[in-house]
């Protein structure tokens, strides 16, 4: 990691960590797009095999422009190491898969990421790994669940798409107690407004294909962590099964890093000018936004984020009808599952994202028939009130 940059403020070590230039001194980042290192002699490859000297090898392992991304991302965390993932469910995917065993157990939120759902409740139990879900919300129903031993827990906070939040700290210190790896999938909050290290965790992980890259162009994924548990459970599993990003990706991704808090910062305001607008509007059952003082867990957002992020969800009044009037009257604001994205995006999670969780289940998290997702993105923010009120006034 560049120990050099890690004084300077955030900012700036967004734009010059992870910077190594070569010898022709250009002034952005080089793109590095090869997957194959020539070796100076024998003897150099020998040691590079050993493990004894720290050359690259192949792409696979690691990349100059990957690595620019890997540290310029770990020093915005401040973990002590990150690798890139092709994506966010390979980051997430690997930081289970490379601890677990059959016979072990494992915790997570049932708030979590469809995709992370499936791996937690349908393919762990086929490798023989215990899983158990909890209401995130519920710090009794996590004690009940960490009573036991487990292995790793898993959560996100805030939750898609009702923006729930999880108290990390709190979690975090019983399931340390009950021996196991805390992993916070930090996408919603990103980097900038929430550290789950700092609060406890032990592993982070994210799909940069979000804010990160934040302009729809990229998939990829990073896990953060310690240098210990990376060197002994993660490394050995990513050098061998290959989710590693490309090159391309992690120099779109490093270049968006320097753009990183601008953007979100105004995404988020502007998130906080339409959460309030839409909670003044007739239409609307209910807000959803972790920094308006009627979210149910206020006082914890404010306790464990710094700001509240872009994403803001909405409850229509008359179910999936007018949540299907509304979506399909947007003259702005685009239809997408996506998020995360310098143009605004809005989804009907019940029948997208949330389609294959049992009924009572979505209910029961709340995801009803009239629950709109917005993710907010850097249009001006009376464009995205006058296109919500058009749409909504043509749903009523
Ligand atoms: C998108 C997303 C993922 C998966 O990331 P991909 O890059 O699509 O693989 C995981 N968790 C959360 C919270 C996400 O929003």
């Amino acid at each position: 990691m560049t120990s050099a940059k890690t004084g300077l403020r955030r900012a700036t070590r967004m734009v010059r960590a992870g910077l190594h230039r070569s010898p022709n001194n250009e002034t952005a980042e080089a793109l590095y797009l090869n997957s194959g290192f020539v070796f100076n002699s024998a003897a150099e490859a020998e040691a590079a095999f050993k493990g004894e000297n720290d050359v690259y090898m192949y792409a696979r392992y690691g990349n100059p422009t990957v690595t620019t991304f890997e540290e310029r991302l770990a020093a915005l965390e401040g973990a002590q190491m990150c690798r890139a993932t092709a994506t966010g469910m390979a980051a997430i995917f690997a930081s289970l898969a490379c601890q677990l065993k059959s016979g072990d157990r494992v915790v997570a939120a049932r708030e979590l990421f469809g995709s992370c759902h499936h791996i937690v409740s349908k393919i762990l139990p086929k490798w023989g790994v215990e899983t158990v879900f909890v209401k995130g919300t519920d710090l009794a129903a996590w004690e009940a669940a960490l009573s036991k031993p487990a292995k790793a827990v898993l959560l996100e906070s805030p939750s898609n798409p009702m923006l729930d939040l999880v108290d990390v700290a709190a979690v975090a210190e019983m399931a340390h107690a009950a021996g196991a790896t805390v992993i916070v999938d930090n996408v919603f909050a990103t980097p900038l407004y929430q550290s789950p290290l700092a609060l406890g965790a032990d592993v982070v992980v994210y799909s940069a294909t979000k804010h990160i890259d934040g302009h729809g162009r990229c998939l990829g994924g990073a896990v953060l962590g310690s240098t210990d548990w990376m060197n002994e459970h993660f490394i050995p599993f990513y050098r061998n099964t290959g989710p590693s990003m490309s090159p391309f990706n992690a120099w779109v991704m490093a270049k968006s890093l320097e753009t990183l808090e601008l953007r979100v910062d105004r995404m988020s305001a502007t998130a906080a000018t339409v959460a309030d607008w839409l909670a003044e509007h007739d239409g609307i059952a209910q807000v959803r936004y972790p920094g308006r003082a009627d979210h149910p867990q206020h006082a914890l957002a404010k306790r464990q984020m710094t700001g509240f992020g872009s994403l803001v969800t909405l409850e229509v009044k008359g179910g999936k009808e007018s949540a299907f009037k509304v979506l399909d009257s947007f003259g702005v604001i685009d239809l997408s599952n996506n998020l995360g994205d310098a143009k605004s995006l809005a989804c009907h999670p019940a029948t997208t994202t949330h389609s294959k969780l049992p009924v009572e289940e979505r209910l029961d998290c709340g995801i009803t028939d009239g629950v709109i997702r917005i993710s907010v993105g850097l249009e001006h923010p009376d464009d995205l009130t006058e296109d919500l009120a058009q749409a909504l006034a043509a749903a009523s």
